[in-house]
C-alpha cells in the first residue's frame, strides 16, 4: 500500500501545542512530587475534543483516523507532557464503536465526545495471572437482568479518575471452554455509582507518576445492556483495542524521543566547558546523532501501521514492531539526554529524569516486549510457540 508521509498535520499539532504550552515542566514536577492526577490538563484536553478525536460525528467525536490521534499523542509527549494519563480513552473506545450497540453508544459515547465523561480505566490484569491473561479469574455469574461480577484487578491506571470502565471477566469458566481465549466477555462498567462500595480501589505507588491501582470488585452487579458485544467474545475484541494501544503509544514515545533530543540538542549547543560547546564532542553529540535515527527508523513503523489500521488491514505485525522500536528509540534518547546534561539528567528541576522515568514503562506495558518479540517469532517468522 502506498503510505503518504506528506501529511504533517500540522494544524493537528498546533492545536496540541495551543494546551500543552500552559503546561509547562513546573506543573508536572509538582504533581510527580505528591504523585497526583493532571486532572486540569486532562479536562482541558477531554473539552477540547482532542482526546475523543476518534468519535465519528454522528456521535459528537471529530471522526479521525487512528493517524492522527497518534499524532496527537506525540505531540503531548513531545512537549514534555504526561499523556499516560489519559491515553487509554483514546484505545478503550474502539472496542465501544466497534462492538458496542447503538444504545451504548447514544448513552455513553456521546458523553465521552462532549468531554462530560472520563473513559479511562481499561481492566484486563490481574495479579496472579499477568501476561498470561485468559487465565483470568474475575468472573461474571449469570443472574436476573445482568451478571454478578466478583474479582480482582490489578495494575489498571487511573482507576481513581474515571467514570467508566470496560472490563474484561470470565463468563464461562475456562475447564468448559474448547479455547482458552472463548468464554471472556468485555462490560461497560459505569463507576460512578459503585465506587467505594462494589469497587474498592487502592491506590499503587509506583516509579512514575501515573495513578496505578488495584481494584477489588465485590458482587458487583451489571445490567444486561452493559454487556459489549456477544457473550463470550470478548478477547476478540479486546484484540483490536490492543492494536490500536500500541500503536498510540509507539507514538507517545515518538514524541518522548523528540523531546529528549530536543533537549539534549539545545544544551548541547549551550553548555561550555574547557573553552567550548559541550555539542562539540563527538562523545556528546554521536549519542543523539544515533538516537535520531532509531527515532526517525521507528517513526516509520508508526506511520505505517497507524495507516494500514486506517485502511482496515492486519496491523499485528506492523503494531507490534512499531511499539517495540519506538519504545527502545525513547528510551536511547533519555540515555543520550541524560549523558549530555551530566549530573542535571538526575535533578529534578531539568525534567529529563522524570520523562525518563515515564518512558521505561513502555517496554514493560502495556505490553512487555518479551511478547512482542513471542509474536513477531511464532506469526511473522514461523518460529514455534514459546509459551
Ligand atoms: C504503570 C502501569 C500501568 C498499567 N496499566 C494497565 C491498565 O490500565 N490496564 C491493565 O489491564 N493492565 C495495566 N498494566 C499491567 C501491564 O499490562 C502488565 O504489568 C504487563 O502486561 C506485564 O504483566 P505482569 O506485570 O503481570 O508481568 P508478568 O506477566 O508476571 O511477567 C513478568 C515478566 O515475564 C515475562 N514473561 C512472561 N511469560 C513469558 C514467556 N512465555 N516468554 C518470555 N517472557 C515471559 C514478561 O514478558 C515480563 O517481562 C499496567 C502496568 C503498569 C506497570
Amino acid at each position: 500500500m502506498q503510505i503518504d508521509l506528506s501529511n504533517n498535520f500540522d494544524a493537528l499539532r498546533q492545536r496540541v501545542r495551543a494546551i500543552t504550552d500552559k503546561y509547562p515542566g513546573e506543573y508536572w514536577r509538582e504533581l510527580d512530587a505528591e504523585r497526583k492526577y493532571p486532572s486540569e490538563f486532562v479536562d482541558e484536553f477531554s473539552k477540547s475534543g482532542l482526546l475523543s478525536v476518534l468519535i465519528p460525528t454522528e456521535y459528537g467525536g471529530e471522526g479521525r483516523s487512528l493517524s492522527e490521534a497518534a499524532v496527537i499523542m506525540e505531540e503531548i509527549q513531545a512537549a514534555g507532557c504526561n499523556g499516560g494519563t489519559c491515553h487509554a480513552q483514546m484505545y478503550i473506545m474502539g472496542t465501544l464503536l466497534r462492538y458496542g450497540n447503538e444504545d451504548q453508544k447514544q448513552r455513553y459515547l456521546t458523553k465521552v465526545a462532549a468531554g462530560e465523561l472520563r473513559l479511562q480505566v481499561f481492566g484486563v490484569t490481574e495479579e496472579h495471572t499477568g501476561t498470561d491473561t485468559t487465565k483470568l479469574r474475575t468472573f461474571a455469574e449469570k443472574v436476573d437482568g445482568g451478571f454478578k461480577v466478583n474479582g480482582h484487578k490489578f495494575y489498571i491506571g487511573r482507576g481513581q479518575h474515571s467514570d467508566l470502565m470496560l472490563l474484561l471477566a470470565r463468563t464461562t469458566p475456562l475447564d468448559q471452554v474448547k479455547k482458552k481465549t472463548e468464554g471472556l466477555s468485555i462490560f461497560l462498567v459505569d463507576m460512578r455509582e459503585v465506587r467505594g462500595k462494589e469497587l474498592d480501589i487502592r491506590p499503587i505507588r509506583t516509579t512514575m507518576n501515573h495513578s496505578l491501582t488495584e481494584i477489588f470488585i465485590k458482587d458487583l452487579f451489571i445490567p444486561d445492556e452493559n454487556l459489549v458485544g456477544e457473550l463470550g467474545k470478548g478477547f476478540r475484541y479486546i484484540l483490536d483495542s490492543m492494536n490500536a494501544e500500541r500503536l498510540l503509544i509507539a507514538g507517545e514515545c515518538i514524541g518522548d524521543a523528540r523531546y529528549f533530543i530536543d533537549q539534549a540538542t539545545d544544551w548541547a549547543n549551550k553548555r561550555e566547558l574547557f573553552g567550548r560547546k559541550i555539542g562539540q564532542n563527538q562523545g556528546i553529540q554521536f549519542p543523539i546523532a544515533r538516537a535520531y535515527a532509531s527515532m526517525r527508523a521507528a517513526e516509520m513503523i508508526v506511520k505505517k501501521g497507524t495507516a494500514m489500521f486506517d485502511a482496515g488491514q492486519k496491523v499485528g505485525e506492523e503494531a507490534n514492531m512499531a511499539l517495540l522500536l519506538a519504545s527502545e528509540a525513547s528510551w536511547e534518547a533519555g540515555n543520550a539526554a541524560i549523558q549530555t546534561f551530566g549530573g542535571r539528567g538526575f535533578d529534578a528541576n531539568y525534567d529529563i529524569e522524570r520523562k525518563f522515568r515515564e518512558t521505561r514503562l513502555y517496554q514493560v506495558a502495556p505490553i512487555s516486549k518479551n511478547m512482542i518479540l513471542a509474536y513477531l517469532s511464532e506469526h511473522v517468522l514461523g518460529l514455534p510457540r514459546s509459551y
